[in-house]
């Protein structure tokens, strides 16, 4: 936080705000491809929309200082982001992923980064011991998630760059279930950090956009060669709705885990109720290890329903959750796993690793906490069998 000592000041004052020419308090909506030039090889910063965009500039300062980096790059999408990173590597090398990374990651490595040669190994990265021991040489990084879907897996990440810069590549943190105003991952000792702002950062489900934010110059330039050469920017318009999504992140947020903690709390205390995985609870396993790198549990958890509810009934029975891939809007959104969002996984692996099919998966709007749980408990009323 270069700027603002606090984040609360840096999500609304952060990057570049505001217009110099006019003194319009928001970053106008450069909705331009070119940019006039003055004489051959003379411009007054831009010359083509792929390469830079002011709108798309402020968003990437601004992400860079929310996340305590050396810059920020805005893509069309989360997986645009992370294929940007991923282009950092070259064929024969290795990347280590969680065993849980989101099911868009493991896609784009097994179906396409494979095919040129870049090669992924799945490992428990919450074990730290067995993980140095996997370090071959030919890998490069280690790309987690923390807390990781749909269990909400804890991995240190402090502990994950220690082993990192020890070998000398890279620690990759997908910070999408946390944001900058609850975990900085840099700040822990990771090098790179990607968002799907579609989520949290964008906040009101009405937009689809990845970010990256780099530690070092050197990572910055590439990044910043990749994002040109490949293209997969994020628009000036899109550029705005994210900044404008990011002023309210720290209010929105706050409401998002007093609400989610107060789910927790009426799902404990449900017979109905067989299991809670919420990092944010005492009991949780890698609550510990959360609660150093994290300011809280976030808004994210899951559980499972005894044997005798109907989960089909229990999710049609829902009339204010709305059922849906996607996390992290204004509204309470709710999903099935083993169906929907890991339903790419063969069963025997998903019984495995604990995606049952009882398990549901609830991200914690802001409505009113009472409307929540009384959707959740009308519909648990219903599905009983
Ligand atoms: C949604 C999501 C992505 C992919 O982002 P898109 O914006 O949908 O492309 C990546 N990682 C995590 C953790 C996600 O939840």
């Amino acid at each position: 936080m270069s700027n603002h000592t606090h984040i609360e000041s840096a999500l609304i004052h952060g990057g570049i705000s505001g217009d110099e020419r006019t003194g319009a308090v928001n970053v106008p909506i450069y909705q331009t491809s070119t940019y006039q030039q003055q004489g051959l090889g003379i411009n007054k910063g831009y010359e083509y929309s792929r390469t830079g965009n002011p709108t798309r500039e402020a968003l990437e300062s601004l992400i860079s200082e929310l996340e305590n980096g050396t810059a920020g790059f805005a893509f069309a999408s989360g997986m645009a982001a992370i294929t940007a990173v991923l282009s950092l590597f070259r064929s024969g090398d290795r990347i280590i992923i969680s065993s849980n990374v989101y099911g868009g990651t493991f896609r784009v490595l097994d179906k396409i980064f494979l095919n040129f040669g870049i090669k992924y190994s799945i490992e428990d990265t919450t074990d730290l011991k067995s993980l140095d021991k996997k370090i071959g040489s030919d890998v490069k990084a280690i790309f987690i998630e923390s807390p990781a879907n749909p269990l909400m897996s804890i991995t240190d990440i402090k502990g994950v760059s220690e082993i990192t810069r020890k070998h000398g590549i890279y620690t990759i943190v997908d910070n999408t279930f946390m944001t900058p105003y609850l975990q900085r991952p840099l700040d822990l000792g990771a090098d790179i950090v990607v968002h799907s702002a579609t989520k949290y950062l964008g906040g009101h489900s009405d937009l689809i956009a990845g970010l990256v934010v780099v530690n070092s110059k050197e990572l910055a330039d590439r990044i910043h060669f990749i994002q040109n050469a490949t293209g997969g920017i994020l628009q000036p318009f899109d550029s705005f709705l994210l900044i404008r999504g990011i002023k309210t992140l720290a209010v929105r947020m706050d409401r998002h885990v007093e609400n989610a903690k107060a789910v927790v709390e009426f799902l404990r205390s449900n017979d109905a109720v067989e299991k809670v995985f919420y990092p944010g609870s005492p009991d949780f396993h890698g609550y510990e290890i959360n609660k150093k790198q994290a300011k809280n549990g976030g808004a994210m958890l899951s559980f499972e329903l005894k044997e005798n509810y109907d989960i089909k009934k229990f999710f049609s029975s829902l009339e204010l959750i709305v059922l849906a891939e996607s996390l992290g809007g204004v509204e309470s959104l709710i999903c099935h796993p083993a169906s929907m969002t890991h339903a790419s996984i063969p069963y025997e692996i998903r019984q495995k690793v604990g995606i049952t099919e009882g398990l549901i998966r609830l991200s914690v709007g802001i409505e009113n906490i009472r409307d929540i749980t009384s959707d959740l408990q009308n519909a648990i009323y219903l599905s009983k069998k």
